[in-house]
């Protein structure tokens, strides 16, 4: 994504962690304790993945995308679908993903990435070509819901 900055990578921090796992110096139950509310962000905002669980290698990895700041008064906090994110970062100033891997299996949970969005980003120029793409794949993907358009083209 074109405003993505200030990426905070946590792999090597998962990558100890499973360390320890795999040599029993914690447990599993530990490490899989995803909630019911991560489970279920998973299943209906999550972005599915190519890659196994790497603790019980049963399902594929769910990523989770967490959204946080202040612009987003009572969404923060909520997961929200990829597909969703360049929508937001055209319209809101700056915010927060944080994105977090699931196993549906086994409930291992880590997260794995942090950074911000928004069109503080952005030159001038960037922000009229970005508003307008952003806009076009909105209403596309959309569609089922005709909720979306509407609001976009009230132009206020
Ligand atoms: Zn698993």
């Amino acid at each position: 994504m074109r405003t993505q900055r200030q990426i905070v990578d946590y792999s090597l921090q998962k990558r100890a962690l499973l360390r320890d796992l795999h040599n029993g110096k914690i447990g599993t139950l530990e490490v899989c304790d995803a909630s019911p509310y991560l489970k279920n962000a998973a299943r209906f905002h999550g972005e599915p993945t190519e890659d196994r669980c790497p603790v019980c290698r049963r399902d594929n990895l769910t990523l989770v995308h967490y959204i946080y700041g202040d612009e987003l008064k009572q969404s923060a906090g909520q997961a929200r679908k990829l597909t969703e994110l360049p929508v937001l970062a055209m319209t809101l100033r700056e915010f927060q993903v944080f994105v977090v891997e699931v196993c549906q299996s086994c409930s291992w949970n880590h997260l794995i990435e942090q950074f911000l969005l928004g069109r503080d980003a952005l030159t001038a120029d960037e922000l009229d070509q970005g508003v307008a793409a952003a806009v076009a794949s909105a209403s596309g993907r959309h569609r089922e819901t005709g909720s979306s358009s509407h609001r976009w083209e009230g132009g206020e």
